[in-house]
């Protein structure tokens, strides 16, 4: 199993995920013009994508998902929720390439499973993507980390998850108030802190890599939501391979080692 993220944050948001020869791309938040730059930083054509996941309909999640659809074939798998609250946002999705989520299903032997998460949109779903003893995970907008999203996160090599916001810079910020509210409310993004306390509770010896994703911009920096997580993991004697990303970097490819 092998993954990159293209990039993640309130901008944008796109990962690349590839098992058993499936190619999947989870989110398209870019132009799809960047979309297909991003994927040839790490070797990829975007003409062998198999399938385009989508978490919600947010635009940082959707921005170039009607378009890469469109011109290079790929089969987009969506909420029926998210679809009807962007569907004039990403034109027209061929039909037979358009495909309503609900419960887990395969791409050849790849199982997916969708699960919801809490958020401010209509309907906002994570992933799981397993092939025989490996698991990867996301939640990338995730208000609060409910039982279901433990449960679905257990016994992951590789774990993505939101690491938005320090409590004293949102409060600190340049927000108007009903949107302060809004971030740190149940249906609104993850803190640090929280993202700390749900890594460790969550760490068993097989978790070898985790991505930190979606940090904002004005409510956080990379140096301080890294710091944030670290010390907790260090403090619980707990030695991961953690990686903070960037809007606009592409991460390596990282393949699983240890399974
Ligand atoms: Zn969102
Ligand atoms: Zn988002």
């Amino acid at each position: 199993m092998k993954v990159s993220i293209l990039g993640s944050g309130s901008s944008g948001n796109s990962i690349f995920v590839e098992v058993n020869k499936v190619k999947i791309l989870i989110d398209a938040g870019f132009s799809g013009k960047k979309i297909k730059e991003k994927l040839e930083v790490i070797g990829e054509d975007i003409n062998n994508i198999n399938a385009l996941l989508i978490t919600h309909e947010h635009g940082d999640h959707t921005l170039g998902a009607g378009i890469i659809s469109r011109k290079h074939n790929i089969p987009m798998y969506i909420t029926e929720e998210s679809y009807n609250a962007c569907s004039h946002k990403l034109g027209k999705v061929e039909p037979s390439k358009l495909n309503f989520l609900e419960d887990k299903f395969y791409l050849e032997d790849v199982l997916i499973t969708p699960f919801d998460v809490m958020h401010d949109a209509v309907r906002t779903v994570g992933f799981s993507v397993e092939y025989k003893d490996k698991k990867l995970t996301l939640a990338t907008d995730i208000g609060h980390i409910t039982n279901l999203v433990k449960e679905q996160f257990k016994g992951s090599q590789i774990a993505i998850i939101e690491c938005n916001y320090d409590y004293d810079m949102l409060m600190n910020c340049e927000y108007p108030w009903d949107l302060k509210n809004r971030v740190k409310s149940r249906n609104g993004h993850l803190c640090n802190d929280d993202t700390a306390k749900f890594l460790t509770e969550l760490y068993h010896e097989n978790l070898e890599k985790v991505y930190l994703v979606h940090v904002s911009k004005d409510s956080n920096c990379y140096n301080l939501a890294y710091n944030t997580v670290e010390f907790e993991l260090i403090k619980n004697d707990i030695n991961i391979d953690l990686e903070i990303v960037r809007q606009n970097t592409v991460t390596p490819i990282y393949s699983l080692k240890k399974v």
